[in-house]
């Protein structure tokens, strides 16, 4: 079986929920590794360029302000983002999350147990998951440089960057 690996958000109304323990317990059941991890504060711009896929949909507006989290506000107002990697991983990672719609997803998956439907009508389903390779490509590139992840799993080269302004420890 190919490996493979993919992106995995706990979205803030996990966060909110208090979810990230139960998550990571159901997802650990696929024996996978997790070789990238972090929170992220989702700007605007991080939002509309993940589910860019989307933009003509009616709740397009919407799914933008709950992945950054406004309705919750501080101090659940984050992702927490994973790569993972393992034999079949797309597939088998999107079957313990459970189909997008929460009220349709099998009732054992994490979106089944855990997600709702807002009265906005938006699919609060508490974790995204990558859905095929390419998508599971761009979506590393964008949420992960290649110093965060901790193997090499798709090709980079070295450039000189110079005057970069950046933030380090006093
Ligand atoms: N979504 C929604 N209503 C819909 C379809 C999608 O609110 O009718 C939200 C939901 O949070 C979903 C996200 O938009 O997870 C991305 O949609 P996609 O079709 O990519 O589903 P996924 O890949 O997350 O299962
Ligand atoms: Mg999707």
């Amino acid at each position: 079986m190919p490996i493979e690996q993919l992106l995995i958000l706990i979205k803030p109304d996990g966060i909110k929920k208090s979810l990230t323990g139960n998550i990571l317990t159901k997802l650990s059941e696929a024996r996978m590794l997790i070789i990238g991890a972090k929170a992220v504060k989702v700007s605007e711009e991080l939002a509309k360029t993940h589910y860019h896929q989307l933009k003509d949909k009616p709740f397009f507006g919407e799914l933008i302000d709950y992945i950054q989290g406004k309705i919750y506000g501080e101090p659940w107002d984050r992702v927490l983002a994973f790569v993972y990697q393992g034999e079949d991983a797309i597939v088998r990672m999107r079957k313990i999350a459970g189909a997008t719609n929460p009220e349709e997803a099998d009732p054992v998956s994490i979106r089944g147990a855990y997600g709702r439907i807002t009265t906005k009508g938006v699919y609060e389903n508490v974790v995204h998951c990558s859905s095929d390779l390419s998508e599971a490509e761009r979506e590393i590139k964008l949420w992960f440089k290649p110093e965060e992840i901790v193997k090499s799993i798709y090709s980079t080269k070295k450039v000189v960057v110079e005057k970069e302004k950046r933030e380090v420890w006093t």
